[in-house]
C-alpha cells in the first residue's frame, strides 16, 4: 500500500511527528488539530476502514484503546476527558483510507458531534 498516507508515516517514508509505536500500533498527531491533543491512532497493517476488518484484526481494537489510554495519561487529559472517533464512510467524512482512532482531549467537546 504504497500510496497511502498513513503507511507511508507508518514506514516512516512520510513526515509524522509519532508519539507512540509498537509491534502492531503507531500513533502520531493530526497535521490539522482539532482540539488541543489531536493525536492519531492506526494500526501497522494496512485497513481501509472499520467494514474491512477481519476477524483476526480484533484484538487490534483493545490493543488502540490501551494506546489511547497511554496517551490520555501522558498528554494530560485522563482526568478532564476525551473522545476517541472513528470516521468510516462518506456521511461521517473519512478522507483517510487507513482505519485511524482519533483520540480528542484538552477542550470540552459538544454532543452529539457535528
Ligand atoms: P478522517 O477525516 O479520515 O477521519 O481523518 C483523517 C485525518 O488525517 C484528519 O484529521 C486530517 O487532518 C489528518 N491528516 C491528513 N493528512 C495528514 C498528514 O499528512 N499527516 C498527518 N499527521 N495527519 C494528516
Ligand atoms: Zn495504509
Amino acid at each position: 500500500m504504497s500510496e497511502c498516507l498513513f503507511c507511508g508515516i507508518i514506514a516512516g517514508k512520510l513526515k509524522g511527528e509519532i508519539v507512540y509505536g509498537d509491534d502492531s500500533v503507531v500513533a502520531f498527531r493530526d497535521i490539522l488539530p482539532r482540539a488541543p491533543v489531536h493525536i492519531l491512532i492506526v494500526p501497522r497493517k494496512h485497513i481501509a476502514t472499520v467494514m474491512d476488518m477481519e476477524p483476526s484484526d480484533s484484538a487490534l481494537v483493545g490493543e488502540i484503546f490501551r494506546v489511547a489510554a497511554k496517551l490520555a495519561q501522558d498528554e494530560g487529559i485522563a482526568a478532564t476527558g476525551f473522545r476517541v472517533v472513528v470516521n468510516c464512510g462518506r456521511d461521517a467524512g473519512q478522507s483517510v483510507f487507513h482505519l485511524h482512532y482519533h483520540l480528542l482531549g484538552g477542550r470540552v467537546m459538544g454532543w452529539p458531534p457535528g
